[in-house]
């Protein structure tokens, strides 16, 4: 998703915003001045991280500026270990709004007939509080779908960031191109509450 849609779900923003220090003064899916007061201040914020741990190609870039402060750290960081190494990665998908899950989940259940592509409603996915991001890899140009190509990619970064964590070691669904951001509470359904309650999960 982009900026724009996050911030044209208001009260997924407003969480979003006050669980991570920008206080909207209160979460009433109401666009007010306290919510533009606290949007300008999250995107100032994302541009002096941008600032301090490098900029990299516009896909990426649309996408790190969806995820929370913490992530958008990270991720940056995870970015430039890759690229430092000779790797064209991209973050190609990072925050989902619920109703953007929801949509997602839809694939290949009901009568659609697309491939599924996750098991996580709204509300049940990293994606969904700014938390986590997929790459893609590229290989002279080309979009590259092997597993086992993303594998060293993982290997290399996750040594260097403790508070990166990756789908390719989840054991029951394992998700090769999916990183995130070590949440402060372990359940998705904890993480979730505190995101609601615009309380702080990272
Ligand atoms: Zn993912």
């Amino acid at each position: 998703m982009s900026y724009q849609l996050l911030k044209a779900d208001t009260l997924f923003y407003q969480r979003f915003l006050t669980a991570n220090g920008f206080s909207t003064k209160g979460m009433d899916g109401i666009w007010g001045k306290n919510t533009s007061a606290a949007d300008a201040a999250f995107v100032q914020h994302g541009q002096s991280i941008a600032q301090q741990y490098g900029k990299f190609d516009d896909r990426s870039e649309g996408n790190i500026i969806t995820l929370v402060p913490k992530a958008q750290v990270l991720a940056r960081q995870f970015l430039k270990i890759l690229v430092d190494a000779g790797n064209d990665v991209r973050i190609i998908s990072a925050t989902r709004t619920y109703a953007e899950q929801d949509a997602l989940y839809s694939q290949g259940r009901n009568g659609n007939t697309q491939p599924r592509v996750t098991n996580a409603k709204g509300g049940q996915s990293n994606h969904n509080f700014g938390l986590a991001w997929d790459i893609g890899l590229f290989i002279n140009g080309k979009y590259i779908t092997d597993d086992k190509k993303y594998t060293p990619l993982a290997n290399l970064v996750k040594p260097q960031l403790p508070n990166l964590e990756w789908g390719g070691d989840w054991v029951s669904f394992p998700d090769i191109p999916h990183f995130q951001h070590k949440a402060l509470v372990d359940a998705v359904a904890n993480v979730r509450a505190l995101f609601e309650q615009g309380k702080a999960y990272v």
